[in-house]
């Protein structure tokens, strides 16, 4: 069983890294330049250390409690593995502390006072904490982030905060059978970034693209890419 899941684990990332390779070579960027971000939410520690045996050095993460049983589990099972340890999902302000303890950078700042909760947590520790600020770009309800009319706003609040690193964009766009659908969201997440950039601010990071649709994402300029499914298969909630 373990050996089985070990290559299919193996194999699968090995083709996650081909497919970004090609997208890259596609839109006349190095692969070096694309940072995977393996999803790991719901996926338990040892399918978690294997993918990081094979290379994984980035982990996603969307429930900070879930996160922190994992992270003080692996702790005392591998203190040899350090990965960085990403939250990509929406964050309650009452989890903001517990938070800036675990992540080395949180993908979903939605609001200047979430920002400003973080930054106080921040400070306290002295830690520059790595962010991103989440964009809705969709109207579905289910989905968290600012929307594209209030970004620019919330940009330049949280690039001011002295304890937080603002590195750049994420968003979640809907689920398209067809990725080919997705890709007007990327583009359109890279012209806010472009335009932020354009007015002083130093960006350098679009977190944007799933299994089903990272390579499009990456024509269109992502930077970091989060896939879980691609990885580790299916996840039974
Ligand atoms: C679950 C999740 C992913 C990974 O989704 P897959 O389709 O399994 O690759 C990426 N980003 C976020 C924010 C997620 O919640």
């Amino acid at each position: 069983m373990l050996i089985f899941y070990t290559m299919a684990i193996a194999e699968a990332l090995y083709n996650v890294h081909k497919k970004i390779s090609s997208a890259a070579l596609r839109s006349g960027r190095s692969a070096d330049e694309i940072k995977l971000v393996a999803v790991s939410k719901t996926i338990g520690l040892e399918k978690i250390i294997q993918a990081m045996k094979a290379g994984a050095s980035m982990l996603g993460e969307n429930r900070v409690q879930d996160a922190k049983n994992k992270i003080t589990e692996l702790k005392a099972q591998r203190p040899d593995l350090k990965p960085e340890w990403h939250l990509i999902g929406n964050l309650q302000k009452n989890k903001a502390k517990t938070a800036v303890q675990l992540f080395d950078l949180i993908h979903s700042i939605d609001s200047a006072s979430l920002a400003e909760d973080i930054n106080r947590h921040a400070s306290a520790v002295d830690k520059v904490q790595r962010v991103l600020v989440q964009v809705k770009l969709s109207d579905e309800v289910t989905k968290h982030g600012v929307s594209s009319d209030g970004v620019m706003e919330l940009l330049e609040k949280v690039y001011d905060m002295d304890y937080l690193r603002l590195d750049g964009l994420m968003t979640i766009p809907p689920f398209f059978e067809d990725p080919e659908d997705t890709r007007p969201y990327f583009k359109w997440l890279r012209e806010l970034f472009e335009k932020a950039k354009a007015k002083g601010m130093r960006l350098h990071e679009l977190s944007m693209g799933m299994s089903n649709d990272f390579e499009v994402a990456i024509e269109e300029g992502a930077t970091m890419v989060r896939v879980g499914t691609a990885i580790f298969g299916e996840r039974n909630y």
